[in-house]
């Protein structure tokens, strides 16, 4: 059998057994008891997932982009405006797509290796009426995570719809819905919750449904969330063939994160970051995210003199893992990392020794050793005394 490389770019991220066992099994009718009995399930974990009681969940066969299409054409008219928090690849797409519907929207942008910053949306949103503000919790490009608790906190004093695009956060960094009155939470399988690629995934308010139902038409019907959520409530009713595979295997996915406990999940990612970003900057490498804004679920990693990006991820590769190189501006100067989903600790030590087994033999000359490990004991200090500290 072919060796299987670790895969740690920005998503898809490693699949468990489990999940690829629930993956392979029959295929039943979408309307069987059985099969409607696992969505209902995986759409209530859905909500406890991101902490939502009261709204309702969607998955549907598509990805992260179809996810951020259905958000915007659900929740607001035409003459009505959007505000795009942006602070890379991911803001840039949410404009294409507001471009592409003729949308009327405005921009924020953040400085290089920043998020936007609260004051400068709570200047605008005070400004200006937006039916709806979009921000990128994490965006895969830059790795720069925003404060999107302190937006909630700015944009819940006005009528406007919060909208969140969570597909390199939600399940790996806290997003609590009801209590931070957001409104969308958009994701997808591929990243967090560490299930193959092929659904896009939504979380959205009483008020959401509530404003779609008052717009009567929009220019969508697959992306229509009043065409699903008949299927949701009931998933023995028939809109469109759902992908039932990969949704038993999306049930199999939330089961594990919820049997970890998302405090415990949000702990772990955070605990493997830091153990991570400890490594590489022991070997000279730096971060295109300035503090605070690192995410927890991906680096964004600067080579140091005397590493050729090419030579670097094909001798990484060589060595069993898989990382990604950087987009747009960043090609060739930057790697990427992907650090999120059902990672487990010694997949982590063997990714981080991995990386030092790498560039001892493309003749780094900075420095090659680091202490900096993933181990069960440390985790469990850190964890401890993260509850002791509350
Ligand atoms: C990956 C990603 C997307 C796009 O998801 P696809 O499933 O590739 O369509 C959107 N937003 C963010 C923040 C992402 O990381």
């Amino acid at each position: 059998m072919k060796q299987e490389k670790l895969l740690l770019i920005p998503g898809p991220t490693p699949v468990h057994p489990r999940i690829l066992n629930a993956l392979s099994q029959p295929t039943l009718s979408h309307v069987s008891p059985v099969f409607v009995a696992e969505l209902k399930e995986a759409l209530a974990n859905l909500k406890k997932i991101v902490f939502n009681k009261r709204g309702e969940s969607f998955i549907v066969a598509g990805a992260g982009t179809l996810a951020m299409e259905m958000a915007l054409l659900n929740t607001f008219a035409k003459q009505e405006r959007l505000l795009i928090l942006s602070q890379g690849f991911f803001g840039q797409r949410m404009e294409k797509i507001a471009r592409s519907f003729g949308l009327d929207y405005d921009v924020l942008r953040s400085e290089q290796g920043k998020a936007v910053e609260p004051g400068m949306l709570d200047e605008r949103i005070s400004q200006r009426a937006y039916a709806a503000v979009a921000a990128t919790h994490v965006d895969t490009a830059t790795g720069v995570c925003a404060p999107i608790r302190e937006y909630a906190q700015i944009i819940r004093e006005y009528e406007t719809f919060f909208i969140v695009d969570g597909v390199c956060a939600t399940g790996g960094i806290e997003e609590r819905m009801d209590e931070w009155e957001v409104d969308i939470v958009l994701t997808a399988a591929q990243k967090c919750f560490g299930v193959p690629p092929g659904l896009a995934v939504l979380v959205v308010s009483e008020r959401v449904i509530k404003k779609r139902e008052s717009m009567k038409t929009i220019p969508a019907f697959y992306a229509d969330l009043l065409n699903w959520l008949p299927i949701m409530k009931d998933p023995s009713k028939y809109f469109s063939t759902p992908s039932v595979n990969e949704m038993r295997a999306f049930l199999e996915g939330t089961k594990i994160m919820l049997e970890e406990g998302m405090e415990n999940r949000f702990a772990r990612h955070s605990r493997v970051a830091q153990t991570i970003r400890t490594k590489l900057l022991d070997l000279g490498f730096s971060f295109v995210p300035e503090n605070p804004y690192l995410a927890d679920t991906l680096s964004v990693v600067r080579y140091p003199d005397g590493i050729e990006d090419g030579v670097f991820r094909k001798t990484f590769a060589e060595n069993g893992v898989i990382v990604a190189g950087g987009l747009g501006d960043f090609a060739g100067k930057v790697f990427r990392m992907g650090h999120m989903g059902n990672l487990s600790f010694s997949q982590v030590d063997f990714a981080l020794d991995s990386l030092e087994k790498t560039l001892a033999s493309i003749g780094y000359p900075g420095k090659l050793k680091s202490n900096a490990r993933m181990t069960e004991s440390k985790f469990e200090t850190v964890r401890n005394k993260r509850v002791k500290d509350k």
